[in-house]
């Protein structure tokens, strides 16, 4: 049988660097991973040469011989062909620990891994993602807001252990192992215990409160307090404003991600703003002093612009410092104000008498 190019198969190129291969690795493999394509022979097969290929590639010598030979060069034993898929993990345990691991609510060895999670260690409480919706102003000068969270919360009638009373006993399936084994062919495969998940232990009777599953829903209000000068798509950290942890784990983290709303009167352009000011063919023509909306907390601010004399659409007129203020307190952006000149579309008889005069005076001149 063939075997297809170790390259290729992690789609990088033949120059590839260290770093660059293990990333395309780490990429390749969380693509093909078991626990996200369950019963796929196709991409379990996948997910065995992407290792197959980094191992030769990540290993000097071997990349080596295989530049120059192919994989002649590797003579059959050089490459190891990976038939268990647990032997993937035990071997690149240091990619897998970072890509899979400590992530909270990321999926994990599932059955495959060597390393297993101890059910009754404590648990750090999952991450909350939400969002918060901005006007320009309050994203530019800060605001408070009350965020309402409903999440899962371990149940406090039974601390989590969703047993009535905290009443705990051995569970009778496993005997308090947590693990059962269970013979296939001529191997004896060893599983987590279905009826206490590997606990080991099991509720005499189920908690009232959370049904026996240890973990009850709960709506509450989080003030945050987001800082001037923010921008969509940032995300504020809140450490410890997450679900709470299990069996005396810390809180998750509570992540805010911010969406400003757009803003009738100007136009973000990173720090500066951009203001369409309309001005009159005559103020336009002779210059003008116009009123016109100021960037600032009070949405009724305004500030005077100088029109000069001759100033044609499309100009800008820049009033410095009117932006946004800088995050980091650093002064603030300029406010650009983009001159369109309005053509009237209904104008009285005396307007009309008026502007004729005026055009002929164009053409006299
Ligand atoms: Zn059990
Ligand atoms: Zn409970």
């Amino acid at each position: 049988m063939s075997k297809p190019d170790y390259y290729e198969v992690l789609s990088v190129s033949r120059e590839v660097t260290v770093t660059e291969l293990k990333k395309a690795y780490r990429q390749k493999a969380l693509e093909f991973h078991p626990d996200r394509n369950p019963d796929d022979a196709q991409a379990e097969e996948q997910f065995k040469i992407c290792a197959e290929a980094y191992s030769v590639l990540s290993d000097p010598q071997k990349r080596q011989m295989y530049d120059r030979f192919g994989h002649a060069g590797l003579g059959g034993a050089g490459a190891p062909g990976f038939g268990d898929i647990g032997d993937v993990f035990s071997q690149f345990q240091d990619i897998f620990g970072d890509l899979f691991g400590g992530g909270g609510g990321g999926f994990g060895f599932g059955g495959f891994g060597r390393r297993r999670r101890d059910p009754n260690a404590p648990t750090r409480g999952a991450d909350i993602r939400t969002d918060v919706s901005l006007t320009l102003r309050e994203a530019a000068f800060g605001a408070t807001r009350q965020i309402d969270l409903s999440h899962p919360s371990p149940c406090e009638a039974c601390h989590g252990t969703g047993a009535k009373d905290g009443a705990l006993e051995g569970c009778a399936t496993c005997g308090g192992r947590g693990q059962v084994a269970r013979a296939q062919g001529a191997f004896v495969m060893t599983t987590t215990c279905p009826s206490c998940r590997g606990r080991g232990s099991q509720a005499k009777e189920a908690c009232d409160e959370c049904e026996g599953g240890g973990q009850v829903d709960v709506e509450r209000v989080v003030k945050i307090n987001v800082p001037g000068g923010v921008d969509t798509g940032q995300s504020l950290r809140l450490s410890g404003r997450g679900q709470e942890g299990t069996r005396g784990g810390p809180a998750g983290d509570l992540y805010v991600t911010v969406h400003v709303e757009p803003d009738e009167d100007f136009q973000r352009e990173e720090f500066d703003l951009v203001h369409r000011l309309v001005v009159t063919y005559p103020q336009a023509a002779l210059g003008a002093k116009l009123e016109a909306p100021a960037f600032e907390e009070d949405e009724e601010a305004t500030q005077t612009v100088k029109v000069p004399s001759g100033t044609q659409a499309g100009e800008t007129l820049l009033v410095r410092g009117g932006g946004i203020p800088r995050l980091n307190g650093r002064g603030r952006g300029d406010l650009i104000c983009l001159v369109e000149v309005e053509v009237p579309k209904r104008l009285s008889r005396e307007q009309k008498r008026l502007l004729k005069e005026l055009d002929r005076s164009f053409d006299e001149s």
